[in-house]
């Protein structure tokens, strides 16, 4: 009896000891005592627990094979899977597996939409080795930029911009400026001159020195002459908008040239002022109604003044420093202009100006 109750007793203790070990590693973790050598499955491998019947597996270990290629039974090509032996670089677990096709050796066979620099194209393609068709398929962006002569700038640098696709923002031969040939323009009276320096290479004005204007004349005459003989002016006792008149007696149907001459500014500078604009503002009466014909002495032909036209503008040019006319019977009020700039469409601003309203008579 005594000897049945220990047996039992030391029965009941070695089942208690082994439960405590036992559940001592499946729950308490740092407990395991990890194997060095894997565990796997056909996906996973693992350093499983060392002790018998533990299920754990070393979290920190699990992953997926690593295959590698070891041996091909069959060789893959473009149109058809091979076969071959995957074996785990980390584990050693092998197993056979099918080999994925090739990829198609393809070669263009037409162009759907061309690709650029920057952007793909579409096209057909045909693979080579195995002849299959390949229908629209991207086509590479070909990387070719094509950069233009012409230069873009900001105020450091000129630079090439890729001109093969306007989306591109490739830029090439990036350079700061170099001064080039320095370009002046003259004063002409009205505006001021300048001397630009451009960039040789592109055109940036890199910077610019101003020539001011000449300055207005102080005196000058204005002739009327006819067969060389000069016509004397009358200074006029009314005023037109504010300025003097003069008179002149003038003959019907001869060629009256007139001229501005001998001005000269405060600087004594010589102006040559060229004949602009005259307009006939006064009532006369000729063959052909109230008008008044002003003849350009370079090409002959006669220009036909309105009366109260507001612009009857004759321009002869810069060089030109005369008008020649011709009146018929009757009374006119001209203003002979004489002015420089006359080339520029703002001719009313700035100018260097000279006017003289007068009066003609002519019998
Ligand atoms: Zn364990
Ligand atoms: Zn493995
Ligand atoms: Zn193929
Ligand atoms: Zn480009
Ligand atoms: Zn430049």
């Amino acid at each position: 009896m005594k000897k049945k109750i220990l047996s039992v007793l030391s029965l009941g203790l070695g089942i208690l000891v082994s439960t405590i070990s036992f559940s001592a590693c499946k729950i308490d973790r740092p407990l395991h005592i990890w194997s060095q050598d894997w565990s796997s499955n056909n996906v996973y491998h693992w350093h499983a627990c060392t002790d018998n019947g533990c299920p754990a597996k070393d979290e920190a270990t699990i992953a997926k094979h690593e295959f590698e290629l070891i041996s091909t039974d069959k060789a893959a090509t473009c149109s058809a899977e091979g076969k071959g032996r995957y074996k785990c670089s980390v584990c050693g677990y092998e197993k056979d597996d099918v080999i994925e096709k090739l990829p198609h050796s393809l070669t263009l066979t037409s162009t759907l939409l061309a690709p650029s620099c920057i952007s793909p194209g579409l096209g057909n393609f045909k693979c080579t080795v195995c002849g299959e068709s390949v229908k629209e398929q991207t086509i590479e962006p070909t990387g070719a930029h094509i950069y233009g002569s012409s230069y873009l700038n900001d105020e450091n640098n000129h630079w090439h911009k890729c001109i093969a696709d306007e989306r591109c923002t490739a830029i090439d031969a990036v350079a700061p400026h170099k001064a080039g040939l320095a370009r002046t323009t003259q004063p002409n009276g009205w505006l001021d001159g300048k001397i630009d320096t451009p960039c040789g290479d592109c055109g940036y004005i890199m910077k610019t020195e101003v020539i001011p204007n000449k300055k207005a004349p102080v005196s000058y005459d204005l002739q009327f002459t006819a067969g060389g003989t000069t016509v004397s002016l009358i200074p006029g006792e009314e005023e037109y908008d504010g300025k003097p008149t003069y008179k002149i007696n003038l003959v019907a149907g001869t060629v009256y040239k007139t001229q501005l001459v001998n001005a000269v500014n405060a600087d004594g500078e010589e102006l040559n002022l060229a004949a602009d604009i005259s307009w006939f503002i006064g009532t006369g009466t000729d063959t052909h109604g109230l008008r008044v014909y002003l003849r350009n002495d370079r090409s002959g032909s006669e220009t036909l003044i309105e009366k109260y036209s507001t612009y009857g503008g004759i321009t002869w040019g810069n060089n030109s420093s005369d008008i020649n006319f011709i009146v018929s019977k009757g009374e006119y009020t001209v203003i002979f202009r004489y002015q420089t700039g006359i080339n520029d469409n703002n001719y009313h601003t700035g100018s260097i100006r000279v006017e003289h309203v007068v009066r003609i008579t002519a019998a």
